[in-house]
């Protein structure tokens, strides 16, 4: 038996694990006891990774390339020379009738950081738009956007060492200990080690993280600026602010000061339908700590005003000083593997290389001269559900779609679905060919995964490490940089950029294309220059910031209190509570919310393989607290109609006490293919947050009757 050390494919937390294989087969997996994001440990999704890459798994699986002239005709196989000359074919008329931004990448926080690179140039700097987005302006665009509003750059200012040094930790919409398990054992241990330190948790629901908190605040989804804000006045009318941080290091208090004046703990207990006491209990907490640290996740990102939720958390932090030591600071929680990694690389429609900014022409040229292109577009390209609108209004004429199933994970579905008939040409390029989104692939390209992939990932505290192949691809399965590289010079002679592309694509290896990276981030807030993959490999993972001639990274940001904006302070953000994009009614009288469950991943197309992880959630339920329960005359078990303003889905209901009365959760993982036809997303609303542009996929109003 042969090991191999890799990475685990699933949440942000970035565990390390060792692939046991045998003869071209993976055999097991096991914690990587090196790994210091989980020192040998897996949750239940990481350690059945093995079951998900079975020979049994393998019916599940895209093998070769696959093709079809119309949309009423089955694909049937082709070559992949074919498939890349049919697909370049595609695009260069596209491009050649209509301009290059008709056509479009939509990819995933799933990519390694060396696929992710490629088909950020692709677009950007070969073709000329910046129309490529991903999955991860689902998950992590409001973070990206608070970071970048108060602190001046996209960079979580923490560890998850940090967790063993606070004294009171906040976690924010986020249930961490079923989405990030192995980060939750931390706390877990942090809380043996110092029974004085403090768990506060705000979410709707009494998750199992909630239920270990010294304080739970079950604010009404949507309400978390207002708290904020009156914990906030609490510590301004308590004398508990720390005037000396905010005066040497920060800018814009007095605004914020006149904003919160008016959030009484009483006016925000009515907004947020807590007790008042709570509200102050939870300020005193935060305030009077030695160290207090949040994490936070979805439950501020999945709103139309997300990044504000982000950047009203951040004000407490710099109002008291609770950032730049050991436990303290806000650190958001990466939903995927490796958005990190995507944002690191500019892979957004909005992002340039190496935190480049798309509006600065001086950012630009540099990203041309490093490209060897005349320039790159500076209007910021279609987000994920600008994409599939104008998909859907033909504006877009072709997607590729990479890595991620959208006609599954994103709000609305109905749009989507209407998006993907409507489109003329839809690449799907997959490992698993059961989604929902390969249903409307005109090409399939199969791709490798986890397992069969070499490259990075960068998990959520800045700590890059590498994923290795331990056996071969399936089939004709080739890995999605490589499937990049060919059809770029295909696309660039069609083009009439041959040469062009030729340079620009010449990479024979993953570390060739890490190589380039890495050198684009010299003398940038995020330079790795200093991390080679023969570095990763005998040292380990590695945070960045990791310039050239460093002996070791940055644990956390911030310390010397200098931020990354144009005066060196940090900036407070006066906001106000703001609505939801759709309040109940007497029509949709309920709040919905969708999360995850502990032992399911995204769109369950690995983790729905693997039979013991259905042990402990076998499908989706409904859950419902019991006096609306009683009011409906529902019982556990019985069939009912969930019913938004987009459409309905058919679910079994569940009584439960971690659901207030006026509100209900549904797991997100199920999509139309496990559902009889419609996913959960159907009911969500695409509305997005005006600056991260990412949407509400966290709450609708909705009916509920018996079906
Ligand atoms: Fe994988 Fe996340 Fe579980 Fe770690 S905590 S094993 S990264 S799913």
């Amino acid at each position: 038996m042969a090991e191999t050390k890799s990475t685990c494919c699933y949440c942000g937390v970035g565990c390390g694990v060792v692939i046991e294989h045998e003869a071209g087969r993976i055999t097991g997996v096991r914690g990587d006891p090196d790994h210091p994001a989980n020192f040998g440990r897996l949750c239940t999704k990481g350690s059945t990774l093995h079951l998900s890459a079975s020979p049994e798994t393998l019916a599940a699986r895209a093998l070769h390339p696959e093709l079809r002239a119309r949309r009423t005709d089955a694909r049937t196989r082709v070559s992949w020379d074919d498939a890349l000359d049919t697909a370049a074919d595609k695009f260069a008329a596209i491009i050649a009738e209509h301009g290059p931004d008709a056509v479009a990448i939509y990819g995933a926080g799933q990519l390694l950081t060396e696929d992710y690179y490629v088909f950020n140039k692709l677009m950007k700097g070969l073709i000329g738009s910046n129309n490529l987005d991903t999955n991860s302006r689902l998950c992590m665009s409001s973070a990206v956007a608070g970071y970048k509003l108060s602190l001046g750059a996209d960079a979580p200012p923490c560890s998850y060492e940090d967790i063993r040094h606070t004294e009171a930790l906040f976690i924010s919409g986020s249930n961490t200990a079923f989405a990030h398990p192995i980060a939750f054992r931390r706390v877990e241990d942090a809380r043996k080690a110092n029974p004085d330190m403090k768990l506060v948790v705000i979410d709707p629901r009494r998750t199992d993280t909630a239920e270990a908190a010294d304080l739970h605040l079950p604010l009404i989804p949507g309400t978390d600026i207002a708290l904020y804000n009156a914990m906030l006045h609490v510590m301004l009318w308590e004398g508990w602010v720390n005037r000396d941080y905010i005066d040497a290091h920060t800018e814009g208090f007095d605004a914020l000061k006149k904003i919160v004046r008016e959030y009484t703990p009483a006016m925000a207990a009515s907004i947020c339908g807590l007790d008042k006491n709570a509200i102050e209990q939870a300020a005193q907490i935060f305030a009077t700590s030695k160290a207090t640290m949040s994490m936070y996740c979805q439950g501020l990102n999945q709103f139309s005003f997300g990044t504000h939720n982000n950047s009203a958390l951040i004000n407490l932090h710099l109002a008291t000083g609770q950032i730049g030591r050991p436990g303290a600071g806000p650190f958001s929680l990466t939903g995927q593997p490796n958005a990190m990694g995507g944002r690191e690389v500019g892979g957004l429609a909005n992002l340039l290389s190496a935190h480049r900014d798309m509006a600065n022409p001086a950012h630009r040229a540099e990203v041309a001269a490093l490209w060897g292109v005349d320039s790159v577009p500076a209007t910021p390209g279609k987000s994920a559900v600008e994409l599939f609108k104008a998909l859907k209004s033909g504006e877009v004429k072709a997607v590729w779609i990479a890595c991620t199933n959208p006609a599954q994970s994103m709000p609305d579905q109905a749009l989507i679905h209407d998006a993907l008939k409507t489109a003329e040409f839809v690449i799907v390029q997959e490992a698993f060919g059961h989604t929902e989104t390969c249903t409307y692939a005109d090409l399939l390209l199969p791709a490798t995964t986890w397992g069969e992939k070499d490259g990075t990932v960068t998990n959520s505290e800045r700590a890059i490490t590498r994923v290795r192949a331990a056996v071969s691809a399936p089939g004709e399965a080739r890995h999605d940089w490589a499937i990049v590289v060919d059809f770029a010079r295909r696309l660039g002679t069609r083009l009439g950029k041959g040469a062009l592309a030729e340079r620009m694509f010449s990479y024979a290896s993953p570390e060739e294309i890490w190589n380039e990276h890495r050198e684009s981030t010299r003398g940038r807030d995020l330079d790795i220059t200093g991390m080679s993959y023969t570095m990763l490999e005998q040292a380990g993972p590695q945070q960045w910031p990791f310039p050239e001639g460093a002996s070791a990274g940055k644990v956390r940001l911030y310390e010397d209190g200098v931020y990354p904006t144009p005066t060196g302070r940090a900036r407070f953000v006066a906001t106000e509570h703001r609505i939801t994009a759709e309040s109940p009614s007497a029509h949709y009288p309920l709040h919905l919310n969708t999360g995850r469950l502990r032992d399911q991943w995204h769109g369950m197309s690995r983790t729905g393989l693997v039979a013991r992880l259905y042990s402990h959630e076998s499908e989706p339920l409904l859950h419902m607290h019991q006096d609306d329960m009683e009011r409906r005359r529902l019982a556990d078990g019985d069939l009912v109609k969930v019913k938004s303003r987009r459409g309905e889905v058919v679910l079994k209901i569940q009584q439960s006490a971690t659901v207030r009365p006026g509100q209900c959760f549904v797991p997100m993982h199920w999509g139309g293919n496990t559902m009889g036809g419609q996913g959960v997303n159907v009911l969500m609303p695409s509305d997005f947050d005006p600056t991260s542009k990412q949407p509400e996929l966290k709450h609708a109003a909705v009916q509920v009757e018996k079906y």
